[in-house]
């Protein structure tokens, strides 16, 4: 944990990513943020400057130029830290940069620890924690969904429900321990009947945040997708499609550097993780048949399952038979017929007469994976994603959630075997208390040390 000491230091960190750019941004937060810059910033006098204004200058080591810079002020409070804060723009080579980072070290400022800027902005109040880890999750979001779901975050929709409910929840508290001091008068300042239905009504949305962890799992982390079917079926053909129109889609934007991950495809800006994909691209196939108990169990871990049939090398027996065994999972499922350019329309007439919602794609050919991907968007209900609803997307949120959940059936509990009050007024505490762990009204120092050391150095 950062000292009371290292939290008077001013910090100097690269903000923009290592390597070479048009710009680089370093940037500098603490007391003496402004009179370092200025001790090595050749123009203005910044330290009689105003708050969010621009400056033109060099930075100099000695008569030595390094750069010409750009240097913005923030004068506290009125930066992202709350703190005296500095963004110097220099051009984007990463000799410049380290040597304007070492003359700042050298001038006072100390190298910034990784989510340091972040934590400074959470201890000075600027956000709560749940807010904090947001903009973690903002930096990270490479999807239209994730971006979202961290964007809502971060603007407190997510931790303006959870102090509602905190906020009601210790009025209560406080009355039973109320209660606690007049004993022998046996009054009641909190009505139990009242304090069930308040509890009751925490326990709901409690349920829903904890239910929305699956959706916000899947926004952040893509919706975990299975392509099943026989050996031969055109399963790689078809992963290999969809990559390479995204691909394709990915080096258009010019300028984009976007790493390319191999198994993810982003479909109308929801990310979708191909399970098993290092299988299909060895052809060693994981996913051999549809009744094979290990390929079930493969399956059952997917969001949605692709089943992928040969037009030309399946009968109806055999697509009747694997649709069943697929009904049984209770994972939504995509029938798909592959290789419509080989296959004969009898066949495919008969198909649509049966199971008309199946879809016919050639693989090979890349022909109708439009029709495909809209389904698939269908599937995974886009609206549930775009409702603005409050989605929790973090572990550690959803774990204070079930631990909260847990204490206030705890209550109920108590309340139905008409428990003393000391005992209630505990168990609502420990609600009171895993509540607050979400939003950081509540923390301890191992646990800001673990969230915080998650961030890159610069955040
Ligand atoms: P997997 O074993 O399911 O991964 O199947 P593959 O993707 O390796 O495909 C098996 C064979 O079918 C390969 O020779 C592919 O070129 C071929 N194939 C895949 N899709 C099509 C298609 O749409 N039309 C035709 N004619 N052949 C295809």
């Amino acid at each position: 944990m950062f000292s009371l000491h290292e939290k008077e230091d001013t910090i100097v960190a690269l903000a923009t990513p290592q390597g070479v750019g048009a710009i680089a941004v370093i940037r500098l937060s603490g007391k003496d943020a402004i009179k370092i810059c200025n001790s090595v910033f050749k123009g203005k006098n910044l330290e009689s400057q105003d708050s969010h204004t621009i400056h033109f200058g060099t930075i100099r080591d000695g008569d030595r130029i390094i750069d010409e810079v750009l240097v913005s002020l923030f004068v506290a409070p009125k930066s992202f830290t709350k703190e005296n804060a500095v963004e110097i723009s220099t051009h984007g080579s990463s000799y410049i940069v380290n040597q304007v980072i070492k003359l700042l070290v050298r001038s006072g400022a100390r190298p910034a620890k990784p989510g340091e800027f972040t934590q400074r902005a959470f201890l000075n109040g600027q956000f709560d924690l749940a807010q904090a880890e947001a903009v973690a999750d903002l930096i990270h979001a490479d999807s239209e969904t994730s971006h979202q779901a961290a964007l809502n975050q971060m603007r407190g929709g997510f931790s303006g429900e959870i102090s509602k409910l905190r906020a009601e929840l210790i009025h209560f508290a406080s009355m039973i321990e109320l209660e606690l001091d007049f004993t022998e008068e046996d009054v009641e300042f909190a009505s139990r009947d009242d304090l069930r239905i308040l509890v009751e009504k925490l326990l709901r949305v409690v349920e829903q945040l904890i239910s929305s962890f699956d959706l916000g799992n899947v926004i952040k982390n893509g919706v975990p997708t299975v392509i099943a079917g026989k050996p031969n079926a055109g399963k790689s053909t078809l992963l290999n499609a969809l990559l390479n129109e995204e691909k394709a889609i990915v080096s258009e934007i010019a300028g984009t550097t976007r790493d390319f991950i191999e198994d993810e495809i982003n479909i109308g800006g929801v990310i979708f993780r191909f399970i098993d994909t290092a299988g299909l691209r060895e052809t060693t196939d994981v996913i051999e048949s549809i009744g094979v108990s290990r390929t079930q169990e493969k399956m059952k871990t997917a969001s949605l399952i692709l089943y992928l049939f040969d037009l030309t090398d399946s009968s109806m027996e055999e697509i009747n038979r694997d649709v069943e065994n697929l009904e049984t999972l209770g994972v939504p499922f995509i029938k798909v017929a592959n290789k419509t350019d080989k296959s004969n329309t009898q066949f495919i007439n008969e198909l649509k007469g049966k199971f008309p919602d199946t879809i016919f794609i050639s693989a090979g050919q890349k022909e109708n994976l439009e029709a495909l991907k809209n389904r698939v968007l269908e599937l995974v209900n886009l609206d549930k994603f775009r409702t603005g609803n409050t989605i929790v997307t973090n572990i550690r949120h959803y774990d204070s959630l079930v631990k909260t959940r847990q204490s206030l059936l705890d209550v109920l509990e108590g309340l139905d075997n008409e428990i003393t009050n000391d005992f209630l007024a505990m168990d609502i505490r420990r609600s009171l208390h895993y509540l607050g762990e979400i939003t950081g009204e509540i923390t301890t120092d191992d646990l800001l040390d673990n969230i915080f050391s998650k961030f890159c150095i610069g955040k």
